[in-house]
């Protein structure tokens, strides 16, 4: 019988909800027996070729590439799990909304007292630079979610569980107290 197939990114991430997914320490033999990596930092594929199963992005939407990522796993993903704080609410890069994107630019490129004063002092504008956007999005403004798992990052005992859960073809119910963080 053939494994269901996993699919996962990272966006707008820190990568630490990806670290938490191999916090799950051996027990990675054990999925890896189970389910089928494609298109993921773990295996690193890069391009979809076939519908998965499952697809867990972390990170929230800040430029074109994100939104374009993210349409591409909802269209190749039965089911799409928003993994972690960033995901489900923009997180720590969010925390740049309230400020003009102008602004956001400058004070990196520009204005920085990180900047080498011997380098010329440009906002870089490649037509291969991402698009920045206008805000962070969580993915569930973009794209319609099916799960969303919370934590920065969500404990490692709770994607393990999840994963075993929606593998399986199981309907995953996430207790109130997962959510609740006071
Ligand atoms: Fe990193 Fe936390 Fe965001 Fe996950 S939720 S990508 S751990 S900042």
């Amino acid at each position: 019988m053939s494994k269901p197939i996993v699919a996962t990114a990272s966006l707008a991430g820190c990568f630490g909800c990806h670290m938490s997914l191999l916090d799950i320490d051996d027990r990675i033999l054990q999925l890896i027996d189970l389910v089928e990596f494609h298109k993921s930092p773990v295996d690193d594929i890069k391009k979809f070729t076939k519908m998965c199963d499952v697809g867990i992005i972390e990170g929230g939407c800040c430029n074109s590439e994100n939104v374009e990522n993210l349409r591409d796993f909802r269209k190749n993903c039965k089911i799409l799990v928003a993994l972690g704080e960033c995901a489900i609410m923009g997180g720590l890069p969010a925390m740049r909304n309230d400020i003009p994107v102008k602004e956001c630019l400058e004070e990196a490129y520009l204005g920085s007292p990180t900047i080498d004063p011997k380098d010329p002092k440009i906002i870089p504008n490649d037509d291969d630079i991402p698009m920045i956007l206008d805000r962070v999005y969580p993915l569930h403004e973009i794209v319609k979610i099916d799960y969303f798992l919370p934590g920065c990052p969500p404990r490692a005992d709770l994607i393990w569980e999840a994963l075993l859960t929606l593998a399986t073809g199981k309907e995953l119910n996430i207790p109130y107290e997962v959510f609740k963080f006071d």
